[in-house]
């Protein structure tokens, strides 16, 4: 999508269209990688030159509240933005904290934990806010890993 296709979603939600909102999507829309705000700032400085920080900051939080970006915590580390498809449910996150990685992973595979907190605490579990934390396949063989797997980030 280019910029005139956000600006046509953005006119259908009854949103304003500002060179913020259409660069913020642009850059989260672009990538498979999990961005920081930071990140994100910097890519949408390539794209609107002049574009202040703090804007590129609310503007991440508004589209959080369309719902058209979501938002990931990482243990350890910033919370990383997505953008959000339509009717698709948002896949989970696992962070190695020995090498920094995040890995997608499928938005079903909490669902028992999910369900079981439901019946037995009536506690609704949003399971795809945080990343969990663990350490990777290749940290957890390679002798670096022994080391690095001990370290808190
Ligand atoms: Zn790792
Ligand atoms: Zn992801
Ligand atoms: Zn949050």
């Amino acid at each position: 999508m280019g910029a005139e296709d956000w600006a046509t979603l953005l006119r259908e939600l009854d949103q304003k269209v500002t060179p913020a909102r259409c660069a913020v999507l642009e850059v989260v829309a672009s990538t498979d990688a999990h961005l920081s705000a930071d990140e994100i700032v910097s890519r949408v400085a390539d794209l609107v030159p002049d574009v202040h920080r703090a804007t590129v900051f609310r503007t991440l939080e508004r589209l959080v509240e369309l719902g058209l970006v979501a938002h990931v915590h990482l243990p350890h580390g910033a919370t990383t933005y997505h953008l959000r498809q339509p009717g698709e449910r948002m896949h989970l996150h696992v962070l190695c904290r020995a090498c920094g990685d995040v890995f997608d992973v499928d938005p079903a595979l909490l669902d028992d934990v999910a369900d079981a907190l439901a019946s037995s605490l009536g506690f609704r579990l949003a399971a795809d806010h945080a990343a969990l934390s663990g350490v990777c396949a290749v940290c957890a063989s390679g002798s670096a890993g022994d080391v690095d797997v001990e370290r808190e980030l």
